[in-house]
């Protein structure tokens, strides 16, 4: 059925909340199926976290996206958007970058070894061997569970820092309970077997880690495309358009409002897909959700990021997409070299470096004037030896909140409150993607949850909750668990979590105020 077929009043109101991945996959799905759709975004950009932006012309990503799924019919999606000539497939290159030296990621044995030096490879030795001998008492903190399996140096090297900045608590404060499910068997014999000997029955793993998809201009080319489809199909697709209400009367939602400038406008709907954060939704109710609920939407907390783009000449720029950098000396946690992951990014003779610092809002980084970072992220990189100051030609600076959903001790009970007084109260409004599950998905499985969700308008019954539990995962050794790298022994294309205690941060932490 094409959306000519469909009289417009016999089509039912769909409202999706959010232009990002999730939000226009959904918009996308139901002109599939002949039903036109109205998309409220509050940005004045597409794309989400996905998006990419723009400034005087350099165009890069919030941190880089790579687009690489196992699920068909996302695949299947992006393939449909973009013409085969604008799907650019790329090599990927990344390294650890610690105490002045090069790590091969995945980790390469010789390579460590070449790295490590001889007596530091020794030491690494002895000090896995006295950790045989004398392991950690406490186990239960990923500390002791790591340092158990690899000996304090190597833990030192690979997984202390980067872990720490990226989720802004000491490892000894991460509970290694997540990791023990999941990374069965890993120690350090395994690790170095797993470098050395061949990949057996690694085919397609190997071809999804050194090379992957990608926009020519950027992850933001193929939601603004995707933007433009829809709404070549009747879809509208409106910016700046913050959703504030999500009015609800006997059992079903009814109206979306959106309040910008204090003059409402209420779009009616018979279905409201939401991808803006599950708790926020839950705030935005009308009449409100009761105390209890409420409280449960305030416990979900999220970690932010900020990235610091600089332009500087090629010369400085390295063949990698990325690098960790493990260094404790400097804050940021990650560079992008937007140049290696598609040369329409940048221009002649120049290239741009993503510096991406791992946040909460409203800290020290997060509040610092843009100069400031500028200045630090050119101050930082010229500590690590990649970049002369002079040669920084222009530095932009973009926020992103809510980069993270927080996976501490109470937020799956916390989810399941909100998720069953939807069911009850207002089984029309579907989240979907990221943020809108508190999930940490990538966008392919935000996707999925829109795809499937939008089938369950249909007349399906999926399972949203579902996706994401059962996908097969792939093997990185000795990769510890981080922001947007695969983890170490699921999530092909998934993301995994620590469970991060809520004491751990301090009572005084952004995440222990009580929010409004
Ligand atoms: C640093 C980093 C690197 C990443 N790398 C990768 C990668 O390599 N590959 C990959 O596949 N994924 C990656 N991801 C994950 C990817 O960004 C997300 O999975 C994806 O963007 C989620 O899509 P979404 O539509 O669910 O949510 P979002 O991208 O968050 O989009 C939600 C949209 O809703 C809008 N919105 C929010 N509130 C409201 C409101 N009240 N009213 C109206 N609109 C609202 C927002 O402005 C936004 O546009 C990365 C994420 C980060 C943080």
């Amino acid at each position: 059925m094409s959306s000519a077929d469909v009289a417009p009043d016999a089509s039912p109101d769909i409202v999706i909340i959010g232009a990002g991945p999730a939000g226009l996959t959904a918009a996308y799905q139901l002109n599939k199926a002949g039903v036109p759709s109205t998309v409220l975004e509050a940005d004045n950009v597409v794309g989400g976290i996905s998006r990419t932006v723009e400034r005087d012309g350099w165009r890069f990503d919030l941190g880089g996206h790579r687009f690489f799924t196992k699920v068909g019919v996302v695949s299947d999606f992006w393939h449909e958007i973009l013409e085969p000539d604008e799907f650019l497939l790329r090599p990927r290159m990344s390294r650890i970058y610690y105490e002045g030296k090069y790590f091969d990621y995945p980790l390469r044995a010789m390579n460590a070894l070449r790295n490590l030096g001889f007596v530091e490879a020794v030491l690494c030795v002895l000090s896995y061997a006295w950790a045989r001998v004398r392991p950690p008492k406490d186990q239960t903190n990923y500390e002791g569970w790591l340092v158990a399996r690899f000996g304090w140096r190597l833990y030192r090297t690979f997984f202390k820092t980067y872990t720490e900045k990226v989720w802004g608590v000491p490892v000894s404060k991460m509970p290694a309970d997540w990791a023990a499910q999941r990374i069965k068997n890993l120690s350090l014999l395994s690790a170095i077997m797993n470098a050395v000997l061949p990949k057996r029955n690694q085919k397609d793993i190997t071809s999804l880690i050194e090379e992957f998809e990608y926009p020519k201009y950027g992850p933001g080319m193929m939601w603004e495309r995707c933007r433009d489809l829809v709404e070549a199909q009747g879809t509208k697709v409106l910016m700046q358009t913050p959703v504030s209400r999500v009015r609800h009367q006997d059992g079903r939602a009814v109206s979306v409002l959106v309040d910008p400038d204090g003059v409402g406008t209420e779009y009616p709907a018979d279905h409201v897909v939401s991808s803006m954060p599950m708790a926020l939704l839950l705030k935005a109710m009308d009449p409100p959700v009761p105390p209890a609920v409420q409280a449960a939407a305030g416990g979900l907390a999220f970690r932010d990021f900020l990235t610091v783009a600089l332009v500087v000449p090629e010369a400085s720029g390295f063949p990698d997409n990325w690098i960790y950098v493990h260094d404790p000396e400097v804050k940021l946690g990650r560079i992008q070299n937007f140049g290696s992951w598609s040369p329409y990014l940048v221009k002649e003779g120049r290239t741009c470096l993503g510096l991406e610092y791992f946040v909460f809002e409203g800290d020290e980084l997060w509040n610092s004037a843009d100069e400031d970072l500028i200045a630090l992220g050119t101050r930082e990189l010229t500590k690590l030896g990649l970049v002369d100051p002079t040669k920084v030609e222009a530095g932009y600076v973009v926020r992103v909140p809510k980069a993270y959903p927080v996976y501490d001790e109470t937020y799956k009970a916390n989810v399941e409150v909100l998720k069953t007084w939807l069911a009850e109260h207002a089984p029309n409004v579907h989240p979907v993607g990221r943020n809108g599950m508190h999930k940490y998905n990538n966008q392919d499985h935000s996707m999925l949850t829109a795809m499937l969700t939008v089938e369950n308008i249909l007349g399906a019954r999926h399972d949203i909750w579902a996706v994401n539990v059962e996908e097969e995962y792939h093997e990185e050794a000795m990769a510890p668990a981080d922001g947007e790298r695969e983890t170490v022994s699921t999530s092909g294309t998934g993301r995994d979590a620590p469970i991060i205690p809520r004491e751990a941060y301090g009572p005084d932490h952004p995440v222990n105020q009580p929010k409004s």
